[in-house]
């Protein structure tokens, strides 16, 4: 467990942030009915709007004032010049995230219809942020107040990643989103590691939530929606509350949370200040519509802690 505190150290004061993962376009559609089988029914509404988990926690952890770089890829098509504009747009840096040739971007097909959704993912590009293509950006890694990953992209990418950052004591956080196992080779390279409660029981499958708390205290924290955080500090169970909302869209609470406990932590603040900002940015990014959408600015964070 690398546990060193990287103080924010660019030129700027700016915390370094780099962050590991997919880029996509969500391709969202309206209906009042879901086709069947062989159906075709007319839709109400198209937009198309940025997303994957890793494109969201660079933005938010950009627009909360930190200094970031993302590694990833998109596919050589309009999508993915659209997904890198919305980098800029947001002042990410996009120096490694190149895109694969003749590969679609990622995208996920959304069907908003009699109050649910249904979602097919396609990866495509975000398959080939490879353990190869990542070690490009190794120097980038190494140099990083905080390197931020999820699952989105390959499992050895993700164990690589790990070791690169145990090596160079460089503070790693693992929002294991989607679920997936993740073997105890990582998680013991890891500093921070942050599941909603269903991805707990998939990531610590075998235990209870309350083992696996106990087992991994200060590196386990686990989201519970609109009642905050759980962890265990040593051998005693906190629970951080979150702020009162009122929430009328929770995509992409787990990417602002995880950017501002990750930018906060990168700062050198405390845990339980870390994760304090965190739910309040997060409790802020579930009052607007939009995963991107609802993130908001420092500033917007810091006029309500
Ligand atoms: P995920 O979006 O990954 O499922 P959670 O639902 O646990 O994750 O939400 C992540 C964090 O977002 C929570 O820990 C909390 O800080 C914040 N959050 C989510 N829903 C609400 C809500 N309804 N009100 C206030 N904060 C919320």
């Amino acid at each position: 467990m690398s546990h060193t505190q990287h103080p924010a150290s660019t030129a700027s004061g700016k915390a370094k942030v780099c962050v590991i993962g997919s880029c996509s376009m969500d391709l969202v559609v309206t209906s009042s009915r879901r086709p069947g089988a062989g159906e075709t029914v007319l839709g109400e509404s198209f937009k198309t709007v940025p997303g994957g988990k890793g494109a969201n926690q660079a933005v938010a952890a950009a627009r909360l004032g930190a200094n970031v770089t993302m590694i990833g890829r998109v596919g050589d098509d309009h999508l993915g010049k659209a997904i890198l504009q919305n980098f800029k747009d947001n002042l990410v840096n996009t120096d490694y995230v190149e895109p694969v040739t003749d590969m679609e971007s990622g995208t996920a097909h959304i069907i908003l219809a009699e109050g649910d959704n249904s979602i097919i993912v396609v990866k495509a590009a975000n398959d080939h942020v490879t353990p190869e293509y990542v070690a490009q950006a190794i120097e980038v890694i190494q140099n990083s107040d905080i390197v931020m990953i999820q699952q989105e992209i390959p499992e050895e990418t993700v164990a690589y990643v790990s070791e690169i950052c145990a090596k160079a004591n460089v503070p790693l956080l693992l929002n294991p989103a989607p679920a997936r196992h993740v073997s105890e080779a990582v998680i013991k390279n890891i500093s921070y590691i942050t599941p909603n409660e269903h991805e707990a029981s998939i990531v610590f499958e075998g235990m209870t939530l309350e083992q696996a708390l106990r087992q991994y205290p200060n590196i386990l924290f686990v989201t519970e929606g609109s009642n905050g955080v759980r962890y265990y500090d040593g051998e005693q169970e906190v629970v951080v509350p979150t702020y009162k909302v009122d929430a009328v869209d929770t995509t992409g609470a787990g990417d602002t949370f995880n950017a501002a406990f990750g930018v906060a932590l990168a700062e050198g603040q405390s845990l339980q200040d870390a994760i304090r900002f965190g739910n309040r940015a997060a409790s802020l990014s579930v009052t607007k519509f939009g995963a991107q959408g609802g993130m908001p600015t420092r500033q917007e964070v810091e006029e309500q802690l």
